[in-house]
């Protein structure tokens, strides 16, 4: 499970990663709002732990950020600001859970384990975005009311889009997703290609960007 903590305290977030990578999550630590800008930007998660008071920002601005983004990780907030107010606020902006510094280990294992079961039980069965939607269950994509007849290949590519729909997404996330173990070829971008095409010309042709030396985003 990965795990990105958002800290600016050294003690702090260095307890947090060791701690979390004693129990097996990945972990990364960012402890700036643009580290962490930087880092969701490239790569999804399965948590976000939020600290609020960062060096170039707040981090609610950040959540709402990301809401407004279409990011759905779940979101704990950790912090010291622990009125009511602040907690209503927080929850308001989109996330799912407020744990109050200071805490206990122990207590932030069971907050987190807490979020991880709700989440699975609401994890999204159909993707919508762009008038595409994807039937996950029933493995069929419709593109603005049509069918489309894609392979397994073209189907899992899709779906790594549009679990990060309006990011941008490396060649080499996407590729590591899609064939584990290949080093960067142009097999990606003829498959782009017949995405594009099969997706035809009123959606695939503009629903895809390019971005050029990085990879694509699914706008
Ligand atoms: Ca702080």
């Amino acid at each position: 499970m990965k795990v990105l903590i958002v800290e600016d305290q050294p003690r702090l977030g260095d307890f947090l990663r060791r701690g979390l990578s004693e129990r097996a999550y990945t972990v990364k630590w960012t402890k700036s709002c643009a580290q962490a800008r930087d880092a969701l930007s490239e790569f999804s998660y399965d948590l976000i732990i939020l600290d609020l008071g960062l060096p170039d920002g707040d981090g609610l601005g950040l959540l709402c950020e990301w809401r407004r983004c279409g990011f759905n990780e779940p979101v704990l907030i950790l912090s010291a600001r622990d009125t009511l107010e602040d907690r209503i606020k927080g929850l308001d902006l989109g996330a799912d859970d407020y744990l109050p510094k200071p805490f206990s280990f122990d207590e932030l294992l069971a907050h987190i384990r807490s979020l991880m079961r709700r989440h699975a039980t609401v994890k999204q069965a159909v993707l919508e975005y762009a008038g595409i939607r994807m039937d996950l269950m029933g493995h069929s994509v419709q593109a603005h009311g049509q069918h489309l007849d894609l392979t397994s290949r073209e189907f899992a590519l899709l779906e790594v889009f549009m679990q990060n729909a309006g990011r941008t997404l490396t060649r080499s996330y996407i590729t590591e997703r899609i064939w584990p173990g290949l080093v960067d070829t142009n097999l990606l971008d003829v498959y782009m290609s017949r995405l594009r095409s099969k997706l035809g010309p009123e959606s695939g042709g503009s629903v895809f960007k390019t971005v050029r030396g990085v990879g694509y985003q699914l706008k």
